[in-house]
């Protein structure tokens, strides 16, 4: 008897959705004892004044419903940051919202933004959930490979930028820096984002989480799309407190932009948390104000991490791809025998003892990411040499 019950309760538009690759590699790691650069997530605390404000926040009571936007606090520190940092002005209240993560921002965004049927252009491979969310609200995805150049770095045909835009586009989703490639997107190819999303009339929403992680031998600054001509009025910039202040744990993240756009995040976000991290949200707002050597120095560590990351994996036999900004380095294995980056990946713990995430997972074109895999360098430097003791191993 086929009964109810007995079927997969799951809806539909979730099915595609398994178990998230993250969760998998860093089960597998667990399970194996094994060197852990998949997830990105940091192995050292972030800056001491921002963990003792939270600690004293937690014990000064402020352990209730934070206010729905956020604390005034964190919005006005914010707002401040981007001044600060970009050049864009936001108001505190009702240009600012606070969110569980960059993760709900976005996810509130597409359901807020689009019907279902709205088209939703973004540049694969893309980070993980943006596929489940575009799905969620019902909407589709119009994905734009970036493939790796002659020079190393990412970049995609403008012709196809061109023809992923149509009628029903309702908004691109970019990330810049960019997970897993490590590609900072560059003035001109944010001028051609910028013109199609005003000829289409479409909104932009920019996952900038890795925005202080830009190192300096980039070929192209950090640039916001919201600073283009035309568009900080249609553009919502997401960001959160997890990369820059190494607390990915604490999900305290924020979408700022134009105060329609902010206002149907904070619909949505009202029903999916309704609020967040409490105690955490004042300790943020401190991490924000940090002088320019945390910023600095923040960077400059990732970029001796990044160095070290390459360089071994170059050693071991890897052909390493650029990484210009964020947590990651990106590698072909085909030289070490690699045909596919999900097996390669999986029986990786036992070959010798590392994990690593296959590329191929973020692409809706498998083939463009078959070979490619993603090591994670926000560890400690005698973390990445074990690493890499480890894959020397495999020649
Ligand atoms: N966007 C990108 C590109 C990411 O790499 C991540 C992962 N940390 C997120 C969003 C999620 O950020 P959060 O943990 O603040 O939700
Ligand atoms: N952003 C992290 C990464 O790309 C993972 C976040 C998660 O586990 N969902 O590794």
């Amino acid at each position: 008897m086929t009964t109810t019950t007995a079927r997969d309760p799951l809806v539909h538009r979730m099915r595609p959705f398994g178990t998230t690759i993250f969760t998998e590699m860093s089960a597998l790691a667990a399970r194996t004892g094994a060197v852990n650069l998949g997830q990105g997530f940091p192995d050292t605390d972030g800056p001491a004044e921002m963990l003792a404000a939270a600690a004293e926040a937690l014990r000064g009571g402020q352990n209730q419903y934070p206010p729905m936007p956020g604390i005034p606090a964190l919005r006005a520190a914010v707002a401040e940051h981007q001044r600060r940092f970009w050049d864009l002005s936001y108001d505190p209240d009702g240009e600012v919202v606070i969110t569980a993560g960059a993760t709900e921002a976005i996810a509130a965004a597409i359901l807020g933004l689009c019907e279902s049927g709205d088209e939703v252009v973004c540049f694969e491979p893309y980070y993980d959930s943006y596929a489940a969310s575009i799905a969620l609200a019902g909407a589709v995805r119009r994905p734009v490979t970036l493939r790796p150049a002659a020079d190393g770095r990412y970049s995609f045909d403008p012709a196809d930028l061109r023809a992923a835009f149509g009628p029903r586009t309702r908004l691109v989703l970019l990330n810049s820096p960019h997970n897993p490639t490590g590609k900072v997107f560059t003035a001109d190819e944010l001028a051609l984002v910028a013109e199609l999303c005003q000829e289409y009339g479409a909104y932009a929403v920019t996952d900038e989480v890795y925005e202080h992680l830009v190192y300096t031998d980039a070929s192209t600054p950090h640039i916001p799309l919201a600073s283009l001509p035309g568009m900080a009025e249609r553009t919502l910039r997401v960001s959160s407190a997890g990369k820059t202040f190494s607390c990915t744990g604490w999900k305290v993240g924020w979408a700022s932009g134009p105060a329609p756009l902010v206002s149907a995040v904070l619909r949505v976000k009202q029903f999916l948390t309704f609020v967040n991290g409490a105690p955490l949200q004042p300790a943020v707002a401190v991490a924000l104000a940090l002088g320019d050597d945390y910023y600095d120095n923040f960077r400059t560590t990732h970029q001796l991490r990044r160095d070290q990351l390459s360089a071994g994996l170059t050693d071991a036999g890897f052909d390493v791809l650029s990484a210009e900004g964020t947590y990651f380095v990106t590698a072909d294995i085909t030289a070490l025998g690699g045909r596919d980056g999900v097996e390669f990946c999986r029986t990786l713990p036992e070959r010798c003892g590392v994990v690593a995430i296959p590329s191929q997972v973020f692409y809706d074109n498998v083939d463009a990411g078959r070979r490619l895999v993603r090591f994670a360098f926000c560890k400690r430097s005698e973390v990445l040499a074990e690493a890499v003791d480890r894959l020397r191993t495999l020649r």
